[in-house]
Order: C-alpha cells, then structure tokens, then sequence
C-alpha cells in the first residue's frame, strides 16, 4: 500500500517573453495504491503542467509545496529516481524517439527501472500478451518509438509502457484524446487490467471529457479549474459536469 500526496502545489513556467507564469496555485491531492482519481478540467487550466510537475519535467518550477511518495520527497529526485520510485506518465503528446524500436525502448525502460534485465523468456511472453491484448500487430514491436505512429497507436503504446512497467502511481494525461470508441475501449482495458494485477497501482486520471469514465470507473473525482482543485466528489460529479459542463466553475473562478 502506497501514497502519493501532493500539497499546495504551485508552479511557474517560463515563458517566451523571459517571464515566468504561475500555472499550479495550490493543488491537494492524496491518492493511495488502487485508488482511480480523475482530473477533469477545461484547456488550458493546468492538468498537463500537474502531470509534468510531478514527472519532473525541467520547464516547471516549483515554488512552493510538497510532492511526496510513501513520505519520500519527489521533487528532490531526477526524472529517472521518479520513475524508479513508481511514478508513470503517459504523455498528452508522446514525443518520437528516432533510431530506438519499441521493443528495445520497452526493454531498457523495464532494466532500468528494475535495476537488472527482465529474464528473456518472461519478458518476451509478458511483451507479446501486453500487444495482443492492445490489438497490437507484432510488427509494431520493431517500429521506431512514436515515428509515423497515428494518434490511437501512441496512446496505446503509452499504455503498453503502463501494463509491462508496472508503477505505483501512473498519470494518464488525456490517455483519451483523439481515440474513436474502439480505441478508447482497448485502451481503457489495458489501463483496467494493469489496475487488476498484481501491483495495485494508483491512478490519475486525466481527461476533458467524461466520455473514458464509462469504461475506467473512478473512485474520485476533482474538477481543475485555473490552476486548482475547484470541487471534488465521487464519480456522481463526472455525470453532473456531463451535463453542465465546466461553465459553473468557471464563472466562480
Ligand atoms: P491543460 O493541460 O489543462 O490544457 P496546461 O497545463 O497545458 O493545461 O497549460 C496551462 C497553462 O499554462 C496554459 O495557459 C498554457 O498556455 C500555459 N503553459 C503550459 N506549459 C507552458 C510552457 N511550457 N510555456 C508557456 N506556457 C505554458
Ligand atoms: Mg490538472
Ligand atoms: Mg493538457
């Protein structure tokens, strides 16, 4: 059993003109292993700066509050102790990774994580049941990583990365985004078969829509509006935002 807790978070970005930009203004969150929380906010509000904040990105600065797993400070660690610590991000855009075969990507993030290789026979199993389970071809295994990949297969990938790494706490930013509903269906059955196995990992979900929460059912819900956490509830406050939209925090705001 794990917690990753996040206190009065605030975070600058720079910006072009060598300013800088508050975008976090004291975010709250506290979420435990197996725990779905969901992040649903209008463009723009700041979720992605959250994902990255606690990813470690070197863009964001903090300025002021706590990020912590298990009591251990996060934000003292790189992004590589982040990710050996348990913590995932599935990136809302997914950068190419020209040269580098998914395959080999999967292996030497898995190695390093671990601190030692998967045992051949084990991973090459896990890896061929993870795609199948994903609908993906065989081939795509010896693509380069997001070169050419259409936006559902990146998606995918990025959940593929989920299910055969398998962290503590995995931020899915707007997993969602782009996807026809077959799509979103395969993809939310790797996000629920990762939640059904073994390492019980904590989920924050990020969305703009409440369309993926039929398939993942969240235990939490936290409606985002400029920079904070504006309302939180259980998965009745997806289906009133499905019906009023963020207009009603936004005027608060
Ligand atoms: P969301 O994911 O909710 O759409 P973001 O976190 O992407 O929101 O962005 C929140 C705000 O911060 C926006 O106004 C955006 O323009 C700004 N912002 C985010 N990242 C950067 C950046 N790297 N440089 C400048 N502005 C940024
Ligand atoms: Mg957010
Ligand atoms: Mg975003």
């Amino acid at each position: 059993m794990s917690t990753l807790e996040i206190r009065d978070l605030h975070v600058t970005v720079d910006e072009a003109d060598g300013g800088t930009k508050e975008i976090l203004r004291g975010v709250d969150l506290t979420i435990a292993s197996g725990e779905v929380h969901a992040i649903m906010g209008p463009n723009g509000s700041g979720k992605s700066t959250l994902a990255y904040s606690i990813a470690g990105h070197p863009k964001y600065t903090v300025t002021g509050g706590s990020v912590t797993l298990d009591g251990a400070d996060v934000l003292e660690m790189s992004v590589d102790e982040r990710a050996r610590a348990g913590l995932f991000l599935a990136m809302q855009y997914p950068v190419e990774v020209p040269g580098v075969t998914v395959s080999n990507f999967l292996r030497t993030a898995k190695t390093a994580i671990d601190g030692e290789a998967p045992k051949l026979r084990t991973w090459v199993k896990d890896v061929k049941q993870a795609m199948d389970g994903l609908r993906m071809d065989p081939s795509f295994a010896e693509r380069n990583v997001n070169e050419h990949f259409s936006g559902g297969e990146k998606k995918r990938h990025e959940i593929l990365q989920m299910e055969l790494l398998k962290p503590k706490f995995a931020v899915l930013d707007e997993t969602d985004s782009g996807l026809d509903v077959d799509a979103l269906k395969i993809v939310s059955e790797g996000v629920n078969r990762a939640l059904a196995g073994g390492q019980n990992p904590g989920v924050l979900l990020i969305t703009h829509y409440t369309r993926i929460l039929r398939y993942i059912k969240p235990d939490f819900v936290h409606v985002f509006v400029d920079g904070r956490v504006a309302e939180q509830g259980g998965p009745e406050l997806a289906d009133s935002l499905e019906e009023t939209g963020y207009d009603r925090f936004l005027a608060k705001a």
